[in-house]
């Protein structure tokens, strides 16, 4: 287990993008994989990984201060799902919940755009995943206008300005989370668009695959370097020491699901999770309540088989 920490610890620090200022996107290979051992090497780092998680959220759910909330963006048929399933397998429900956000419904519309994200935040003691997130604000939105209009806002406040404040809100929002006990890790799924094409075309020819296919997402890829740049400036702007990015590799699955499973890990870890300590009264009260439990075991109860 030791040298499973070591290896996802440094993986988690090869991708981890903590400082905007400087991110270039063209600088990350999405086809890079970085692990000596190759896939069978995963496959035991992944096992060891999910243990691993399954330990910490659980003195996580048990110690009930902190929250952990896992932003996960990409552009389609980048993995988002696989990954989810993948990392998050083994941990137990109950402390874990998925978020997804589609396009927002009128009610949603008739709020900042933050509203729906700050009412789908996970509660102390929980870890959420939102698979997509307020990042679409400064996305789909920001490629696609007319998505822009659908908002409503009053004419005054729509400026060229407003996806660097928007950037600025979340930026702010994050801040105050993070300062409210949230833990934040903020992954991309960073595909390239020669892989993307190949998995599109995978869903036309596999017919299990065809129900995941849509014909509006190949439409989108003539937009694909309008995402780029919103992604680049995205992180760019967001990219905090208590809100990282990381910038994940996707064109090869395997790697993807280690890379992500190593962000959640060094996000746990950094929480310095303990089991609470019982001590004083409490200590005596569960002394008590095992000398009852011990008492009844030598007499059982009349009547009771
Ligand atoms: P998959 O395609 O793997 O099922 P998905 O996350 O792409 O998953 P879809 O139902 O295909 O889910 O798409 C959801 C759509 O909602 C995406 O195109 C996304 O860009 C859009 N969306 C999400 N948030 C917003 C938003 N705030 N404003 C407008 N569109 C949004
Ligand atoms: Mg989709």
């Amino acid at each position: 287990m030791a040298h499973t920490l070591k290896v996802l610890a440094k993986l988690a620090r090869r991708y981890r993008v903590d400082q905007g200022a400087r991110f270039r996107l063209s600088t990350h290979d999405p086809a890079e994989v970085h692990l000596s051992g190759g896939k069978s090497e995963a496959k035991k780092l992944l096992e060891d990984g999910r243990e691993r998680v399954r330990d910490l959220q659980e003195r996580l759910y048990a110690q009930d201060r902190w929250s952990v909330l896992m932003v996960l963006q990409a552009m389609d048929a980048a993995g988002k799902d696989s990954t989810i399933e993948h990392v998050m397998s083994g941990v137990n429900p109950q402390g874990c919940q998925v978020v997804s956000f589609k396009q927002p419904s009128q009610e949603e519309l008739d709020h900042d755009f933050l509203w729906r994200c700050a009412r789908a935040l996970p509660e102390r003691g929980r870890i959420g995943i939102f698979n997509r997130s307020h990042y679409e604000e400064l996305l789909v939105v920001r490629v696609h206008p007319e998505l822009l209009q659908r908002q409503t806002l009053p004419k005054t406040l729509v400026t060229p300005k407003i996806w660097e404040q928007r950037a600025g809100d979340i930026a702010n929002w994050e801040s105050y989370l993070a300062r409210n006990g949230t833990a934040i890790a903020k992954i991309f799924l960073h595909v390239s668009r020669d892989e993307q094409r190949k998995r599109f075309q995978a869903r036309l020819d596999e017919p299990e695959k065809n129900w995941k296919f849509h014909v509006s997402d190949v439409a989108e890829r003539a937009h694909w370097d309008a995402y780029q740049q919103a992604y680049q400036d995205a992180i760019r702007r967001t990219a905090a020491p208590h809100a990282p990015w990381y910038v994940v590799p996707a064109d090869t699955k395997w790697f993807t699901r280690l890379v992500v499973m190593a962000a959640l890990i060094q996000t746990l870890e950094s929480l310095e999770l303990q089991f609470p300590k019982i001590a004083g009264e409490r200590k005596q009260e569960l002394v008590r309540a095992g000398e009852l439990l011990a008492a009844e075991k030598r007499k059982p109860r009349k009547g009771a088989r």
